[in-house]
């Protein structure tokens, strides 16, 4: 089996006929959007609306399938020169379009019939939520001069922040000195070894770590200031009660949804720390765990996969829930949609792309033949059926926000974690139970006290700059209220707002909760599915569809699911639950 992807069902290569082809059709349909964009859109709004959607779909197919060829080509390469090359041109292209569709977008605001526009058009009526949302959310813009210079400043305000807390990061030497060795590791890998067997190890690496912080702790508060001061600003400006309702109205998510996930999330923190406590017994024989210990691994597992068996395994254990989706991974894997082979040049991690205008995605991983690296495959796998099931929808249409993007790839880990759980035993059963349970945690625990301490950062920054000292209380303060009791007060991480770099994305705050959201809404579904298996996977492809055209609680009403009502998300936690019971009885 090919261990590289093929391209070719994008384009053959950069000096192909239909590379060069879809260039000039490129050309050609940006030169019809100058042309719209001179009409009194007034004069007939169907018109203009149905004009505006057929070119707006068809360029971005266009520019998305050119692009998606550059950045894959760069993904495997990273010094491919005709793909850096051509990424910039499409860049510029792509900036062409923005003052035509900045002009409609602006028309639109005025459009108080949509609804009754849309009676008399099936293209209007197939766009309506894209539509009104485009629409409501112009609300919020300022006057063009203003937003023009909001744009201009934040390059050298919030965006300049952000990347230079990134160089910190980057370039932050973590000194690490054992048995007898000096080494200078950056931080990621200083990260890394919190997952090392060597437990001496994790506790050294954690004093090492901490130290590293205090060298860039002023910049680094004074960077977070600065950026979440602007997103304070910016937000009241725009109408918005707190950066928070900003945060949920981009992620097409109501608070009363919020809410019942917080709760949810919180009646489940005693059980959690349940499970941590016993950790800290088999580690280290003590009640409660130091925050090196955390995400340390617990056992050992001989499991280990070529790539053609981790293919095998994958789709039989997805038959097991659908024969549909175990048929389209076979057809992905014997397609050569995957390019697993790790080597120089060729970016890191994993990730799925999926071209729309042809309905195909590719996946990019790093392959070492561990159960983690089979997990991963599935997990982006998971994102290409997503992918298929949008394909009839439009580009316009299949746009999803991070809460629900996360759905297709969960469910589609939980299906293959389920199966490898029936069929595990001895050792490799309770690492691989102890592990994904591990992953659970963090995405509840962990998670839970990065929102608060997010939430605490914004109250106090209304009326004050915070000093690193007082932004390491309010991480401990968060901490405690998440862990409780089972977090050793000796060894908390006071420093995480230095390394988390999402606090730090001056676009998207609160970027934490939809992480929780993603794991229990995914979760949860698989509940359903085993509580009614029949039915069920045209109810779970309906819900995939709707995720770019729908508000979070209308998808899940969609599949008389009410989120708004905490007991679908305690029926994914009690799945969780039910491993760390059957965790707790096996050692
Ligand atoms: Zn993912």
């Amino acid at each position: 089996m090919d261990k590289h992807w093929n391209l070719n069902s994008i384009y053959k290569s950069f000096h192909s006929d239909d590379f060069l082809r879809d260039i000039s059709n490129l050309d050609k349909e940006i030169l019809d959007l100058k042309t719209f964009g001179e009409k009194n859109f007034s004069f007939n709004p169907i018109d203009t609306i149905e004009e505006y959607l057929v070119l707006s779909n068809t360029l971005s197919n266009r520019l998305y399938r050119l692009m998606s060829f550059c950045s894959l080509s760069l993904a495997v390469d990273t010094s491919n020169k005709d793909a850096i090359n051509f990424m910039d041109i499409f860049r510029k292209k792509s900036n062409e379009t923005v003052a035509p569709f900045t002009k409609f977008r602006k028309w639109c605001e005025k459009i108080n019939d949509l609804d009754s526009l849309s009676e008399k058009s099936a293209l209007i009526k197939s766009h309506l939520f894209y539509l009104k949302e485009m629409r409501d959310s112009a609300k919020h813009l300022l006057s063009p001069e203003t937003e023009d210079i909001i744009s201009s400043l934040q390059r050298t305000g919030s965006s300049a922040f952000s990347s230079l807390q990134n160089q910190l990061t980057s370039n932050l030497s973590v000194f690490f000195n054992y048995n007898g060795k000096n080494e200078e590791l950056s931080l990621s890998q200083a990260r890394n070894m919190y997952f090392d067997k060597d437990k001496d190890k994790r506790e050294k690496i954690y004093h090492a770590e901490i130290d590293s912080y205090k060298t860039v702790e002023i910049p680094s508060s004074a960077c977070l200031n600065a950026i979440k001061g602007e997103v304070i600003t910016l937000s009241k400006r725009r109408g918005f009660t707190s950066p928070l309702e900003m945060t949920l109205e981009d992620n097409r998510m109501d608070i009363e949804t919020l809410n019942s996930l917080l709760d949810s999330m919180r009646s489940s923190l005693p059980m959690f720390r349940k499970y941590y406590k016993r950790k800290a017994q088999i580690i280290r024989g003590k009640d409660k765990i130091p925050y090196y210990d955390i995400a340390a691994p617990v056992g050992e597992v001989d499991i280990s996969f070529t790539y053609e068996e981790a293919a095998d395994y994958i789709v039989k254990a997805e038959l097991a829930f659908s024969e549909e989706i175990s048929n389209f991974m076979k057809s992905a894997f014997d397609n050569c949609w995957l390019d697993v082979e790790p080597r120089k040049g060729k970016r890191g991690g994993a990730f799925c792309s999926t071209i729309h205008a042809i309905g195909e995605s590719r996946i990019l991983a790093n392959f070492n033949g561990s159960f983690d690296n089979m997990i991963t495959l599935a997990h982006e796998l998971g994102h290409a059926y997503h992918g298929r099931v949008l394909k009839d929808e439009s580009i316009l249409n299949s746009d999803y926000t991070m809460p629900l993007a996360e759905t297709a790839s969960i469910f589609s880990e939980t299906v293959v974690m389920d199966y490898s759980l029936k069929n595990l035993s001895g050792d490799n059963l309770f690492t691989i139970l102890e592990n994904d349970i591990s992953g659970a945690a963090t995405v509840i625990v962990d998670i839970y006290s990065r929102y608060l301490f997010e939430t605490y950062l914004f109250e106090e920054r209304n009326n004050s700059i915070l000093s690193p000292e007082r932004l390491n209380e309010l991480m401990v303060k968060a901490q405690i209220e998440a862990y409780g009791d089972c977090l050793d007060e000796n060894y908390f991480h006071p420093y995480m707002w230095i390394n988390k770099p999402h606090y730090y994305y001056p676009n998207s705050n609160f970027y934490n909760f939809p992480y929780a959201f993603g794991l229990l809404f995914a979760k949860g579904l698989y509940s359903l599915y085993k509580n009614n298996p029949s039915g069920f996977l045209e109810k779970y492809k309906s819900i995939l569809r709707l995720t770019g055209r729908e508000t979070v609680y209308n998808v899940g009403l969609s599949a008389e699911i009410d989120l708004h009502n905490r007991k679908f998300f305690d029926d994914s936690i009690s799945m969780i639950s039910d491993s760390i019971e059957r965790f707790l009885t096996m050692k």
